[in-house]
């Protein structure tokens, strides 16, 4: 059996089109009249709709393949993108996938419990588990790969978000991709922005960066945790993930988390303008959950003053907007 804890472990399974293209937001740039912004577009990987996950899935899905499992077992909230590309990923590669689903989002429409993600996990025949939002999704999943175990299958629990180590390592690959991109191009970034869940994405750019020697600091924009715990987080990510590619030496982790509002998963008008304003003037569509609020951050933080005219800043685009669906009461009036 590989040992995935070597860096010579065994690797991925193809699920996502890379690389992801990277792209000037000229429009955007003119409009907000700050530093130049660019974007990469990993809301374009192709696995069912798109979205940092199927990067991360490449190698959990491996990892997964590798110790024999049959059946997968996640979590995430009732339209978590993750849970609907893990059951894409599932479908693809014939294995049986069960969704922990908790409804942790007070308030939302009729949409938000049958549209969007939740009706693409129906479609790709996940095996769906409702929880209270106040249940423990982490015990809940215990629980059904040890049903599964007594069943005499195999499962493989993959956490929320697939962060991990395992899974952020898909983020190590995408830091250097992005630098190869850079370089074609003869374009240097001063930051990356991006949202920041449960950290996979933020801990791998850092990690990535690092191990290139390349000094871009990474801006997370939380969407859920106060800032000391969402820092605490990803390094605790950044640590687990520098020990399994072998690098070290990273850089402040930097959240910002002015930009939750009242929670994970409730609109915010910051979120509303900022995926309004990105529609209408690149054609680009963010979400509600995660990119919208990091978008709000980079927005106000331009307004701000934070950045020098002549510096470059990439927004990395994380995928979700199959949820733009389940919040049509956010964007069903024209926004005017
Ligand atoms: C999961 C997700 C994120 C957050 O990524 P983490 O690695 O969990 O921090 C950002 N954007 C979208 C669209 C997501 O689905």
């Amino acid at each position: 059996m590989s040992d995935f804890s070597t860096s010579e472990a065994p690797q991925k399974v193809p699920l996502a089109s890379l690389p992801t293209p990277l792209e000037p937001l000229t429009a955007l740039t003119r409009v907000l009249g700050g530093p130049e912004i660019w974007v990469k577009r990993d809301d374009g990987t192709g696995l069912a709709g798109g979205g940092n996950k199927a990067r991360k899935l490449e190698y959990l899905m491996a990892e997964a393949l590798a110790l024999g499992a049959d059946t997968i077992v996640t979590a995430g909230g009732i339209q978590s993108n993750h849970a609907r590309q893990t059951a894409a990923a599932a479908a693809r590669l014939g294995l049986r996938c069960i969704l922990v689903l908790t409804d942790s989002v007070p308030d939302r429409s009729s949409a938000y419990h049958k549209s969007a993600n939740l009706l693409l996990d129906r479609l790709f025949g996940a095996d769906i588990r409702f929880l209270d939002g106040s249940a423990d999704p982490d015990a809940a999943m215990a629980d059904i790969a040890a049903r599964c175990e007594a069943e005499g299958r195999c499962p493989y629990v993959i956490p929320v978000g697939g962060s991990n180590a395992v899974g952020a390592r898909a983020y190590v690959d995408a830091a250097a991709e992005v630098l190869d991109q850079a370089a074609a191009l003869g374009v240097r970034f001063s930051h990356v922005v991006l949202a920041t869940g449960s950290g996979g994405t933020h801990a791998g750019l850092v990690v990535g960066f690092a191990a290139r020697e390349v000094d871009l600091p990474v801006l997370g924009v939380s969407v859920s945790r106060k800032r000391e715990e969402a820092i605490h987080r990803v390094r605790g990510l950044v640590e687990k993930t520098a020990a399994v590619v072998g690098s070290e030496g990273f850089s402040d982790i930097l959240i910002d988390d002015r930009f939750v509002g009242p929670g994970y998963g409730m609109p915010t008008e910051a979120m509303a303008e900022a995926v309004r304003l990105v529609a209408r003037t690149e054609g680009l569509l963010l979400d509600p959950v995660y990119t919208g609020k990091a978008m709000a951050g980079l927005i106000a933080l331009i307004r701000e003053g934070t950045f020098r005219p002549d510096d470059r800043v990439l927004f990395w685009h994380t995928g979700g907007s199959v949820a733009l669906f389940a919040y049509d009461e956010v964007f069903a009036s024209d926004g005017a």
